[in-house]
């Protein structure tokens, strides 16, 4: 099994690489998101089982090749390194493509577990395009449209209009697209759900006179099948 690496903190990475070893895996390792990147996707694709991939890396952020690779189709299993008092949080790991991630410090135990938990489930199936009649969004590209003319969302704003069309014709309610979309422990305001409704409805329904967020009294929100 041969294990992708990319991790800036040199001693971090070299305990990872000289502990994989004897847990039978064959580790290359790089030390920042350039050379990574390049890794990841220059590399045949298959040749690696599974990519470590720190987020904090100089030159490309870990978020970045993750996103980049998705949007080339490589699918090698992902497991992403946040740090607790990071930029981004584990949701966003999960919400830019990676499978699992682990917070640093993390027990090497649990690293190789994980790692052979992903090896062993392979890279997933390219997701399909989710669509509501003109609206679609592509998992994959990470892209949102209606018709032809593309539309901007921020990563957020793509996995709450993601949960909701894959649940297209059925309310959903707050609290399921806070655990789905935010995290199952968000302690916050569950009103910031109405406050992303508000910024898609900008996006994809009031520039084009459609309708297809709908508020359900008393259930939740609901896409309408036909895209409003
Ligand atoms: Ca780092």
């Amino acid at each position: 099994m041969r294990i992708l690496v990319v991790e800036d903190e040199v001693g971090l990475a070299d305990t990872i690489r000289d502990g994989l070893g004897p847990a039978g895996f064959t580790v290359d390792v790089v030390h920042d998101g350039v050379n990574g990147y390049w890794a990841a996707t220059e590399t045949p694709y298959g040749a690696y089982d599974a990519i470590v991939l720190d987020i904090m890396l100089p030159g490309l952020s870990g978020y970045e090749i993750c996103r980049r690779m998705r949007a080339r189709e490589i699918w090698t299993p992902v497991l992403m390194l946040t740090a607790k008092d990071g930029e981004y949080d584990q949701a966003d790991a999960l919400d830019l493509g990676a499978d699992d991630y682990l917070i640093k410090p993390f027990s090497f135990v649990v690293l190789v577990a994980r790692l052979r938990a992903l090896v062993r489930r392979g890279a997933p199936q390219r997701p399909s395009v989710l669509t509501a009649g003109d609206l679609s969004l592509d998992p994959a590209q990470r892209r949102v449209s209606r018709g032809t003319t593309p539309i901007a969302v921020t990563p957020r704003e793509f996995a709450l209009l993601e949960f909701m069309m894959r649940h297209s014709g059925h309310p959903v309610t707050k609290t399921a697209i806070v655990e789905n979309v935010w995290d199952a422990h968000f302690t916050g305001d569950p009103n910031i759900v109405e406050v992303y409704i508000g910024y898609l409805r900008k996006k994809i329904d009031h520039p084009f006179g459609r309708a297809a967020i709908e508020t359900v009294r008393g259930a939740g929100y609901r896409i309408n099948a036909d895209g409003g």
